[in-house]
Order: C-alpha cells, then sequence, then structure tokens
C-alpha cells in the first residue's frame, strides 16, 4: 500500500500529527519499536486493578486550550489536582515551595504577604553567580541556600548523578515557587488524569480509517523499503544521524514496583525523597484515578546512568550537540519532506500539553 506520510513513533507526538494529517485526507504509516503505543505516556491496569503508569507518573496539565481541547476529543479527563509531599528533615512537607512550606522548614508562622520578603532576605544572605551560571546559583538566585540545601541539592545529584553546578540553569526554569498558600503541585488552568487511562487516549486517537499501525518494528530496519512523501521522526536525534556529532545523553529511571495488600499507602500520590534512601521518589498509583482496590501498587524510582531514555540532560556539552544536530534538522525539514518533532526528536524537554501543541504547530506547515 502506498503512505503519504510515514510517521516513526507512536508516541503523543506521532500519533497527535497522525490523527491530524488522518483527518486531512492523507494515508498514514505509523512504525512503533515497541509493542504498545503511547510512548512515555503508556498505562496498563493490573490485575489489582489499579492503573500503572509504566514509565513513571504523568499528569497532564496545561494553560493552552488548544492543546487541552485536542487532548480532551480522545479522552475524558478525571479531575485531579496533583499534591506533592516532599520528606525532608524527618518531616513530610508540601512541596513546590509555599507559604505553609517555609513555615514547616523554618519552624516560624509567617503569611502569605511577607513570603515574598522572606525569600528575598534568604536570597540575600547566599552566595550565588548573577546571571546564574549553573543550576545551583538559578535556585539560590530565587529561594535562597537553605531551602536550596532542604529540597534540590542532593535530590539533583541523586536525578541527575551529577554535581548541581554542572547543570544548566535552564533545568531550574522548571521549578515552581509559589508566595501564597496553594499546596498544587501545578497551577495550570486544565488539569486531570484520561479517565481510561493515556494508553486509551492514544488508542482512541489512532483509530482512524487513514491510519496504519506496524508495531515492534524499528524504523530504520525497514526504511528502505519505505517511500513516502513526507516522514515525520520522533525517534532518538543521534541516532538518526549516526551519531555523527557524538552521542546525546539521557538519563534512565529503574521504575521498581511493590503491591502491598493494604488500602493506602502515602497520603498523596507522590512523595519526594530529595535527601534519605537512594529513590528519589515514590509513587502510588490508584491516587490518580481514586481507584478502589484493598491493595495498593506503589513504585520507588532509581534514576541511573543507562537504559531506556528518559530524560535529556542539559550540560553545555549536550547542548552544543543538540544545536549541531538541528542544524541538519533544519536543513531536512526545508526541503519539506521531514518533519522531526518529540522530545526525542529535538532533544528537548517537553511535557505532554507541549508536545501536542508543538506537534500542531509543526504539522501545520505541511
Ligand atoms: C518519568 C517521566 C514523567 C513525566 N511526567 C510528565 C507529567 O507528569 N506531565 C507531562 O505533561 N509530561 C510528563 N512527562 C513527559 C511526557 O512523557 C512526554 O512529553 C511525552 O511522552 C513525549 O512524547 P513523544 O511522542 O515526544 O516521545 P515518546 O513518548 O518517547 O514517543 C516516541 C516513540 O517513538 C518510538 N521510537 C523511537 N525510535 C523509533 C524507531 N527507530 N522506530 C520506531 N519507533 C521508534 C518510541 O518507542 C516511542 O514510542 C514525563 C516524562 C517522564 C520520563
Amino acid at each position: 500500500m502506498n503512505y503519504d506520510v510515514i510517521i516513526v513513533g507512536a508516541g503523543l507526538s506521532g500519533s497527535t500529527a497522525a490523527r491530524v494529517l488522518a483527518e486531512k485526507g492523507k494515508k498514514v504509516l505509523v512504525v512503533e519499536k515497541h509493542r504498545h503505543v503511547a510512548g512515555h505516556c503508556h498505562d496498563y491496569r493490573n490485575e489489582y486493578g489499579i492503573t500503572v503508569h509504566t514509565y513513571g507518573p504523568h499528569i497532564f496539565h496545561t494553560n493552552d486550550a488548544a492543546a487541552w481541547k485536542f487532548a480532551s476529543r480522545f479522552t475524558d479527563f478525571h479531575f485531579f489536582q496533583h499534591r506533592v509531599l516532599s520528606y525532608a528533615d524527618g518531616q513530610l512537607i508540601p512541596f513546590p515551595i509555599n507559604a505553609d512550606t517555609i513555615n514547616q522548614v523554618f519552624g516560624i508562622s509567617i503569611g502569605v504577604d511577607e513570603v515574598e520578603g522572606f525569600l528575598a532576605s534568604q536570597v540575600a544572605h547566599s552566595s550565588f553567580n548573577s546571571p546564574p551560571k549553573n543550576f545551583r546559583d538559578a535556585v539560590v538566585s530565587q529561594i535562597g541556600k537553605r531551602l536550596y540545601s532542604t529540597f534540590f541539592e542532593e535530590y539533583t545529584r541523586k536525578q541527575w548523578g551529577r554535581d548541581p553546578e554542572l547543570l544548566s540553569p535552564e533545568v531550574a526554569k522548571r521549578i515552581p515557587v509559589r508566595t501564597n498558600r496553594d499546596g498544587r503541585y501545578f497551577s495550570d488552568h486544565y488539569q486531570g488524569i484520561p479517565a481510561r487511562g493515556y494508553t486509551a487516549m492514544i488508542d482512541s486517537m489512532l483509530d482512524h480509517p487513514n491510519i496504519s499501525l506496524m508495531l515492534g518494528t524499528d524504523w530504520f530496519d525497514i526504511r528502505e523499503d519505505l517511500d513516502a512523501k513526507t516522514t515525520i521522526f520522533t525517534g532518538e536525534l543521534d541516532r538518526f544521524f549516526d551519531y555523527k556529532f557524538g552521542k546525546l545523553e539521557y538519563r534512565s529511571l529503574d521504575l521498581v514496583l511493590k503491591t502491598l495488600d493494604q488500602e493506602s499507602y502515602q497520603n498523596v500520590a507522590v512523595v519526594n525523597y530529595p535527601n534519605d534512601y537512594d529513590w528519589t521518589r515514590i509513587t502510588e498509583y490508584k491516587k490518580f484515578l481514586d481507584e478502589k482496590s484493598p491493595w495498593t501498587t506503589v513504585c520507588f524510582e532509581y534514576p541511573k546512568q543507562e537504559g531506556e531514555p528518559f530524560y535529556v540532560v542539559m550540560t553545555d556539552d549536550n547542548m552544543a550537540k543538540r544545536d549541531k544536530y538541528m542544524q541538519e534538522v533544519e536543513k531536512l525539514e526545508a526541503s519539506g519532506s521531514w518533519l522531526f518533532i518529540g522530545r526525542l526528536a529535538e532533544y528537548k524537554y517537553y511535557n505532554m500539553d507541549q508536545v501536542i501543541s508543538a506537534t500542531l504547530q509543526k504539522v501545520a506547515r505541511l
């Protein structure tokens, strides 16, 4: 069969692109190397009736009405406001930092109108490079040394396996700091978890007569046999170019699941462990969809160097390599036959809503 478009990868970016193009009348073939769709958003219901996120906890949150509207065409969203506790100094403390966090850590009792002044005085008594040269500078310049040490320093070492001073200040852009008492992890307008799970949402996106799906197939093994006017690549950027500018580093995770004979394990879905233990966080999955079961499944996350690529590592070296690869991408995209989309193909940290919106914008170019 002849296809108008080949899409490499059935993750959220590949599936969004496939759906949009199929609705425009294009015949699309999606090639996926895993035996499942949904990429990193994949989830499944285990034998205890609990929906487990295969590659770690995923919460959909956005201020982008278009991304929310697009996702909502393929799923209902279960109302969920994410709250995270951080285990530090022997107590469970609300995170990200808000007025309650500060009061608990410092044993004080300031009001919301005093938070900004308090953080400014913490910053004033701390030393850092300005403008920030690295992750440490970026965080300390926002919240001061003490809160940085409590919540970020060791967590960052565990998560990234390197000194915070060796990480780009860009990484700290994602850290929300609140000057109020809002204990939610995200303050976005739209938040939720797909009511039947992410895999069902992606299945529904791919369910279109113009979309064919080939699972368990690495595109590099069959690329010579495929012929289409356009190819959309959502796989690894460095691999596409045969690593000619060197390998791009990823941080990986060991996700260790345990099912326990008890109804609840912790008060919230996610508890962070910045300083103690080898794991970075524990997720209790049933809390996302408020699933009822006498059992509970929890997931311990252990960051590691090798394995399935999870997170882009923002060092100067990786970013310099990325720039070189992206110059090649620009040339290919200018030819009109290629698009590179998503967290692997652009070597970029993307949330799910950002993936949808970047894909909608890029595909509109075709
Ligand atoms: C632990 C973790 C937690 C996260 N939590 C959140 C969250 O709470 N909220 C949020 O918004 N985002 C979260 N994200 C980000 C989210 O997972 C991504 O935004 C999204 O999954 C990216 O989709 P993608 O299609 O770009 O990439 P992927 O999901 O990686 O999809 C790419 C697909 O391409 C396939 N592929 C690659 N190479 C080939 C090849 N050669 N041939 C065939 N197929 C190939 C892969 O198998 C994969 O299925 C999290 C990410 C991680 C790692």
